[in-house]
């Protein structure tokens, strides 16, 4: 039964994640190697239970003893130290991972589940290199995570059926639907969204037609609730290159990226996070 939960890296989707699982009632720890990163997420948070209090969703105690619930850490031992799942999401750069891994492996409990959020790596890679490689696993959350249901549940090699059934509990645990995907890059939904993502920028690049108007035809056309660029600018244009990328490596020239996209993370156009992007925010 998983009650504590630790999240690393406490970016768009980890503060999702975080304040999905305390809303839920978890004891939550989050941390981030910047001081930056803890602040904003804490700012995130509060930001969120206030919004559930305006609603009525939730008394202001609830949402008071909820808070009192998610501990802040710059250390990532002290974050893990009493976890039962610790799920990560630190940029997609696959060293970093490992080596985050590694030590969550070092410091977490010996029973606990190490789960990677990552959108279209190999969890056996990023798990490899620990001694617990039957209880890691790749629990793929969506943006915005308070908002999107699904979980995407991604085995290893070694990954054992306890594993994933605590992994699926959990999901329910907090109100999200589980599917149980085969690994292999970008699983089910990176590697489709990605390609028709990558598609639209290829079309503005060719002049097709102008960014809103792309996103208009899927949103009307397909009826896609978002079009494929403002989701990108969502998603942030530095996490969609780094998908991009590894999807290039690994699944070939399908998915090389947008010389546009490379052009806007050059330029720190990152989407909605910087306030530009293929749109602008205010
Ligand atoms: P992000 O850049 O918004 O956040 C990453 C966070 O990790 C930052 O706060 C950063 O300070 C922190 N960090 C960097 N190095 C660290 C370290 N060594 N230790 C601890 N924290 C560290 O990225 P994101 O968009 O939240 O993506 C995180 C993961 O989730 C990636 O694997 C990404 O592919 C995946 N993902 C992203 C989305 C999305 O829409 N953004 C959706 C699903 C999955």
């Amino acid at each position: 039964m998983i009650q504590k939960v630790s999240v690393i890296g406490a970016g768009t989707m980890g503060r999702g994640i975080a304040f999905v699982c305390a809303l839920s009632g978890l004891s939550v720890s989050i941390q981030d190697k910047y001081e930056k990163g803890i602040k904003d997420c804490q700012t995130y948070i509060e930001k969120q239970f206030k919004r559930k209090v305006e609603k009525g969703k939730l008394s202001s105690q609830e949402a008071d003893e909820k808070m009192e619930n998610i501990h802040y850490h710059q250390v990532i031992e002290q974050a893990v130290s009493h976890s039962d799942l610790v799920i990560e999401a630190v940029p997609e750069i696959m060293d970093l991972k490992v080596e985050i891994f590694k030590e969550m492996d070092r410091y977490a409990p010996q029973h606990s589940i190490l789960a990677t959020n990552t959108s279209t790596m190999s969890p056996t890679e990023i798990s490899a290199q620990t001694s617990r490689p039957e209880k890691c696993i790749a629990l793929h959350f969506f943006n915005p995570v308070p908002k999107m249901r699904l979980i995407e549940v991604i085995c290893g090699l070694e990954t054992s059926e306890e594993t994933v059934d605590l992994s699926f509990q959990f999901g329910e645990l907090i109100g999200k639907e589980c599917v149980k995907i085969n690994e292999f890059p970008g699983f089910a939904v990176s590697r489709m969204n990605c390609l028709i993502g990558n598609e639209a920028m290829n079309m503005v690049m060719e002049g097709v037609g102008s960014v809103e108007d792309i996103d208009k035809a899927m949103n009307l056309g397909l009826n896609h609730p978002m079009g494929p660029l403002e989701l990108a600018d969502l998603v942030g244009l530095d996490t969609r290159l780094k998908n991009m990328e590894y999807l290039h490596q690994t699944l070939g020239e399908k998915y090389r990226p947008c010389p546009i996209l490379t052009k806007y993370v050059k330029a720190g156009h990152l989407g909605k996070k910087t306030g530009r992007g293929f749109y602008h925010y205010s």
